[in-house]
């Protein structure tokens, strides 16, 4: 049979975009983990080079005719033209705009990457100042610290607003009303579901988390002698009030002395996954100038797949380094004979909820013991971990909320009281109030993911939502919900990791489960 002219076209345009994409993402993997300014310039070069493969309005154009055309029939070409179709859309905004967006963004990222706050003359990682939040009993010294975490916004809102202007300057080019909307469209979400499935588990919540909140103060109320009313969001063990501030250190110490690479690789183990490779090539410590977070970065979509992170020995780090991993394992199980556009998830939240699945397991008692090991004097520290984990749900679910809200208003109209509209979220959803001396202030700005990772934080709820869809699952499955099984491990490479890309997101989780996604599974596990 003739090759259909789609496919002559991929033939051309996939070696281009392969190695345009491998060359992007060195780069990345270089800047990020040193800060280097000839790495940021690299990087901004090659992602307007790579956008500018997907800026050609002919080719567009002829896409389009070919997705009318009915004698294109093979269900991966068609889903490969589907996914061609919304890259190109998104880069169909005049070169100069989209060259612009994309220098900026790069200075952004270099700002963030080596911006520290001092405090009394001394110069803070993120690290250190989450540590001080943790430890640190003098309330007047927290504020300071708290206080210190928001500076950057201060520094850094105005080009981050000028950034959220570009981004709806060329979303409304392309027909939409906004730069949110736009996102959300070409991630194949429907806003109005995404509204419904939130205020709904927000509504549906709202008694349990009322209850966590007033456990959470009452502890604090006693812990620093104060009354709840004169808290403050600082008495909170980070500076966004987004993870759970209760019994930390003693969550700590259960990690103290532990090898967290060595105890990830073993719990994959239990999967039947060697993510030895994975932890080769990944940076796990950290280093002036390198990126303060974690990520997870497919170099090539064929085996090199690495990580990045600060580890410490945390509870937190424990959860982190298992989440990487979740992703690195994921990207490294699809079919490789799918070709190289179907070689990645459909949709950042089901790969989230693979990395959100295996953080839970931090907390839960039976993977904790593969984890940490099991004494008689761990025990009681076992079950609080675990007993945690509700609390945890419920705080990050409220925080993404605010995320979601406050990010879908502000492209909606950038020119508004922004500090108002933040703190009135954070008011809403997670039960807290502005403290004084903030009026005027940009702590919206201080979030990483306002400014660089735009319209991305509503996949992490999704992604627990969906989690909780597969614990369901896999209870049916294994009669556990947890992963330490070859069971568990053969179940999700099969269902969830392998399709890849030759399905959207909505038809890969009634793949795995049976049914649509619904917010049921998570109520269950942690709202009752
Ligand atoms: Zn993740």
């Amino acid at each position: 049979m003739a090759q259909h002219p789609f496919e002559q076209f991929l033939s051309v345009f996939v070696p281009k975009v392969t190695q345009k994409s491998r060359q992007l993402n060195k780069a990345v993997w270089i800047l990020e983990t040193t800060g280097n300014a000839d790495a940021a310039d690299l990087k901004a070069e090659l992602d307007a080079e790579l956008r500018l493969l997907y800026n050609d309005r002919k080719t567009y154009k002829k896409l389009l005719e070919w997705d009318k055309d009915p004698s294109l029939k093979d269900p991966l070409l068609k889903r490969q033209l589907n996914i061609l179709i919304r890259s190109y859309k998104q880069n169909m905004i005049p070169p100069e705009l989209l060259e612009n967006i994309v220098q900026k963004e790069a200075a952004l990222a270099q700002d963030y990457a080596n911006f520290r706050p001092q405090v009394d003359g001394k110069v803070l990682t993120e690290n250190e100042i989450l540590e001080i939040l943790k430890n640190e009993t003098d309330l007047v010294r927290r504020k300071k610290i708290w206080e210190a975490s928001k500076e950057i916004g201060q520094i850094l809102a105005p080009q981050i607003l000028d950034l959220v202007r570009l981004r709806n300057q060329a979303a409304q080019a392309m027909g939409y009303a906004d730069f949110f909307q736009m996102q959300l469209e070409l991630q194949e979400v429907d806003g109005k579901w995404l509204k419904k499935i939130f205020n709904d588990l927000a509504d549906r919540s709202d008694a349990a988390y009322a209850k966590v909140i007033a456990e959470i103060e009452e502890k604090q109320s006693k812990m620093f002698g104060i009354p709840k009313k004169d808290l403050g969001p600082w008495a909170w063990g980070d500076p966004f009030s987004q993870e759970d501030p209760l019994d930390r250190s003693d969550l700590d110490s259960l990690v103290a002395g532990i090898d967290i690479n060595a105890a990830s690789h073993s719990f994959y183990q239990k999967m039947g996954l060697d993510v030895r490779p994975i932890l080769e090539r990944s940076d796990m410590y950290e280093r002036p100038g390198k990126n303060q977070h974690a990520f997870c970065i497919n170099i090539d979509r064929e085996n090199d797949v690495r990580t990045l992170n600060n580890v410490q020995n945390t509870i937190k780090w424990m959860e982190t380094v298992l989440h990487e991993l979740g992703h690195a394992i994921y990207d490294l199980g699809f079919d490789q004979k799918l070709p190289w556009l179907l070689r990645e998830p459909p949709h950042m939240m089901p790969t989230e909820a693979m990395a959100l699945m295996a953080g839970r397991q931090a907390y839960r008692y039976e993977a904790l013991c593969h984890l940490v090991g099991h004494s008689e004097k761990k025990e009681p520290l076992l079950k609080k971990a675990d007993s945690s984990l509700q609390r945890r749900q419920l705080i990050f679910s409220r925080w993404v909320l605010v995320m979601t809200f406050f990010e879908s208003e502000l492209y909606k109209d950038p020119q508004q009281d922004l500090n108002h509209l933040w703190w009135s979220s954070v008011e809403k959803y997670q039960k807290i109030r502005m403290p004084p001396g903030r009026e005027g202030k940009n702590d919206w700005a201080a979030k990483y993911h306002i400014g660089l990772a735009p319209v991305y934080y509503f996949s992490y709820l999704l992604g627990e939502i969906f989690a909780s869809v597969i614990e369901e699952t896999l209870i049916k499955l294994t009669g556990s919900a947890g992963l330490t099984s070859e069971k568990a491990g053969k179940f999700l490479r099969q269902k969830l990791f392998y399709p890849g890309n030759s399905m959207a997101w909505s038809q890969l989780v009634e793949h795995v489960a049976g049914q649509p996604l619904c917010s049921g599974a998570w109520i269950a596990q942690f709202a009752r």
